[in-house]
């Protein structure tokens, strides 16, 4: 952690008069151009897309007084002194290169929020890592809940910052998710504290390589004023958190499913304790919560729980309002969530397992599992996944575009495992493979749909996945 170094914040910005580009219009660039027109900026839009949709939320701006470019999110508008992009917009596109070469900086939603707070907006506790952001966020929102603080749970989990940031409401705190995009973009942003939870390659094409997607994450510990919350099986956040440059006096604070160390919380005896935030941590601890008041209990889910307890805590919550929180907590869709028993065989949805590091814990979880997987692998390898899984692999029903790679790593790593490749990418093949997974599941063994690949190569989302197995899983019990 760097050493003391006394970070300011953000100076105020004055909008009025100022030509600011707003990259892509959609779901944070349409608010971002009003607000920033309501405070005198000189705003234009540009847009790739020139179709009917875009052009109807033209005309709403246009409307309004707000110059739109469509069919050419490019090249950079004459005198433009700021760019505020969308978050998804890759670094490389020729927009960013000419805003570099010009010397104009570039914001996302999340700066902008930052920046467009109140001078007593509430502090932000936030939350990144490969997997488990949406999960500890809530968990989160929930201690500071039953802790009797006003809080939200905002940002990258489907709450736009900027509307919580210019809305009428008041919080004490918030807890804020933040996607490696946004983190990217948001160059001023200082949390009180913050958690990267677990850093596994993901999104590369985007970022361009795994140094420039871990640094861009490590960017939360920026300024943090009282912890930087680190997964201690993880050694590349404890990296992260040595690089920062924070407040003085912000402490590195671990999480571990093992006995924790002094400045660490941890499990002993299926209890989760805090040797952090207590006096003389050299020799104390203090009793937080139970494994089993954690839902569900799975290993990786009790280190999102540690992380969320170790943020409450630095922001001063009491110990009993990690329990409370906890036990009040309801993990949302798609999550390893458990969708039916057929004769003895558990049915689990973990759509949400988009990524092989996502699917590696789930699939740590049950002894023995029918596993469905595949879809798009978004440039990922499948060996370390299959490897390590093997053993928990009774059969494997294959799915979607790229389900070679994965049918080639079992190949290598697991040969003795029986495959199903139903070489099938259209949307009804999910019943087929639930199907199939029956035939193959014994009493005992879990179903388990976590696909380690993105869906889009047959579904809208990884909730119309998760909705079509649960579906698929209905028609068998029919
Ligand atoms: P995110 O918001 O980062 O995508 P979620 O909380 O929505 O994370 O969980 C996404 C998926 O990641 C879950 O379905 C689960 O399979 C997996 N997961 C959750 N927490 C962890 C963790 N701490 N480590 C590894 N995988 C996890």
């Amino acid at each position: 952690m760097g050493s003391g170094k006394v970070t300011t914040g953000s100076a105020p910005f004055d909008f009025q008069g100022k030509h600011v580009t707003v990259a892509g219009l959609g779901v944070s660039g349409i608010p971002a151009a009003k607000a920033l027109h309501a405070r005198g900026a000189l705003v234009t839009v540009v847009n790739d897309g020139d179709d009917a949709r875009s052009r109807e939320q033209a005309a709403g701006l246009e409307a309004l007084g707000i110059t739109v470019r469509l069919g050419d999110g490019a090249s950079l508008p004459e005198g433009t002194e700021l760019i505020v992009t969308t978050p998804g917009w890759q670094p490389g596109k020729p927009l960013f290169q000419a805003a570099a070469e010009a010397g104009v900086p570039v914001w996302g939603d999340v700066e902008l929020a930052w920046r467009l707070r109140g001078p007593d907006a509430a502090p932000w506790l936030a939350v990144t890592g490969t997997n488990g952001k949406t999960t500890t966020v809530r968990m989160l929102a929930a201690i500071l809940e039953a802790a009797g603080l006003r809080t939200a749970a905002v940002g990258n989990i489907g709450v736009s910052l900027l509307d919580v940031v210019l809305g009428e409401q008041t919080y004490d705190v918030l807890a804020v998710e933040l996607s490696s995009y946004q983190l990217h973009w948001a160059p001023s942003l200082r949390a009180h504290s913050a958690a990267v939870l677990n850093l596994a390659p993901d999104h590369l094409d985007w970022h361009g390589s795994m140094e420039a997607y871990a640094a861009d994450k490590g960017r939360i510990y920026e300024g943090n004023q009282v912890a930087c919350v680190y997964n201690v099986a993880d050694k590349a956040t404890e990296d992260l958190v040595r690089e920062a440059d924070v407040e003085e006096g912000c402490r590195a604070i671990g999480f571990t499913l093992g006995t924790p160390g002094p400045s660490q919380l941890g499990v002993v005896d299926g209890i989760l304790v805090d040797r952090a935030f207590v006096e003389n941590r050299q020799k104390n601890a203090q009793e937080l919560a139970e494994v089993s008041d954690v839902r569900p209990p799975a290993p990786h889910n009790i280190a999102n729980a540690l992380a969320a307890a170790a943020l409450a805590r630095a922001f001063g919550v009491p110990a009993q309002a990690v329990r409370d929180g906890l036990r009040s907590f309801r993990p949302d869709a798609h999550r390893i969530e458990h969708v039916a028993d057929l004769d003895g065989v558990a049915y689990v949805d973990d759509s949400k397992a988009t990524n092989t590091h996502a699917a590696q814990a789930s699939l740590a979880a049950y002894e023995s599992i029918v596993w469905i997987a595949g879809g798009l692998a978004k440039g990922a390898t499948f060996d370390e996944l299959v490897a390590a899984s093997a053993k928990h692999l009774r059969a494997v029903v294959l799915i979607g575009a790229d389900r070679a790679l994965i049918r080639d790593a079992l190949a290598r790593h697991a040969p003795e495992v029986p495959v199903v490749d139903l070489d099938r990418t259209d949307t009804g093949a999910m019943l087929q493979a639930v199907t199939e997974a029956k035939r193959l599941a014994v009493a005992g063994d879990t179903v388990l749909l976590a696909p380690a690949c993105a869906s889009m190569d047959m579904f809208t989302n990884y909730n119309q996945r998760g909705d079509a197995f649960a579906t698929a899983v209905g028609e068998l019990r029919a």
